[in-house]
């Protein structure tokens, strides 16, 4: 199956790079064509002039931008030269709406669209083990479930087209959570004048053990945030659960309304393209005032 992937950021170089390790990858394009640059010289694949080039020619598209606007806008440069049967996968994280409105253009062309998000951070990505959760036409996720095996260890077909994105926006809920939790835990266990290595290496391997302490812990006590995922990102997915929260029910979610406040406030100050362990930051300076006030 011929595969093109479109985007090629921290998550989509490492999902070409795997479908050329499995034999699948026939083209690639970015938006900046340095990074597609890097992947040729790892591949020797071609890189496509237009997203419109590399849709007439590939079986199976990955895509993989940044936010809604960015996805609908490839969806219809693609759809001018897609060829019908095709099948789009999209891995960006979006709203459920955005795919349901991407499926529709896509479905006048009769070209299949599976809403495709991931979960595994990088790290998922570089390995080729994500979790990949489904919305849409399943027969045509079962046609193109061995393709995508290249870049997801678990791929897990939901329901419907926008349901995908839906069980993303719980997985962004929850990790919004741990966040909050493992950088305010780590902070306060620094405020007590602990070896913090120590105390990761311990933790981690008991009841509050956690993807997110094994693979951000140390460095976020090192004041490294290189993303990872990018905090400015995980802030455009809480607005996505807050819109949902709000199209069901009045209530509003703490976890929600607090992350989103403390996400603004660090990229107010510049650090929306960290890591979001960067909420470490607040969360140290936080209990430092308290130290200086009392
Ligand atoms: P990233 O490193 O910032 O890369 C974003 C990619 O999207 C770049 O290739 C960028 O092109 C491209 N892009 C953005 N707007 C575009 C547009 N209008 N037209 C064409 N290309 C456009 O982000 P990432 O971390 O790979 O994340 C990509 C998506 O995956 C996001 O939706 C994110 O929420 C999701 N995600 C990320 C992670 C993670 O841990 N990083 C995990 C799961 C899901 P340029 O190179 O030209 O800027």
């Amino acid at each position: 199956m011929k595969v093109g992937v479109i985007g090629l950021g921290a998550m989509g170089g490492h999902m070409a790079l795997n479908f050329h390790k499995a034999g699948f990858l026939h083209a690639i394009w970015n938006r900046t064509p340095g990074k597609a640059k890097s992947i040729v010289e790892k591949t020797g694949v071609k890189i496509s002039e237009t997203p419109s080039q590399l849709a007439g020619e590939c079986e199976l598209i990955v895509t993989c931008v940044s936010r809604d606007k960015d996805v609908l806008e490839i969806i219809q440069s693609i759809s001018v030269a897609i060829k019908p049967d095709t099948v789009v996968a999209d891995t960006s994280t979006v709203s459920s709406e955005t795919a349901r409105q991407a499926a529709a253009i896509m479905q006048d062309k009769q070209v299949y669209f599976l809403d495709c998000p991931v979960s595994g951070g990088v790290e998922g990505a570089k390995k080729g083990t994500l979790a990949m959760m489904v919305g849409g036409n399943e027969k045509v996720l079962e046609r193109v479930r061995p393709t995508l095996s290249a870049i997801a260890a678990n791929i897990a077909y939901i329901g419907p087209t926008g349901s995908g994105q839906a069980c993303k926006a719980v997985n962004q809920l929850m990790a919004a959570g741990i966040n909050q939790a493992v950088t305010e835990s780590l902070a306060f266990g620094l405020a007590m004048g602990l070896d913090m290595d120590k105390v990761v290496d311990i933790v981690a391997t008991g009841a509050a053990g956690n993807w997110f302490l094994d693979h951000r812990g140390k460095t976020m006590l090192a004041g490294a945030y290189h993303p990872g995922f990018k905090l400015s990102l995980h802030h455009k997915d809480l607005q996505i659960c807050q819109v949902m929260l709000q199209n069901v029910s009045k209530a509003a979610l703490p976890m929600i309304e607090m992350t989103l406040i403390h996400y603004q406030r660090l990229m107010d100050e510049g650090f929306g393209n960290e890591d979001i362990s960067a909420l470490f930051r607040l969360k140290k300076r936080q209990l430092e005032t308290v130290a200086k006030e009392s």
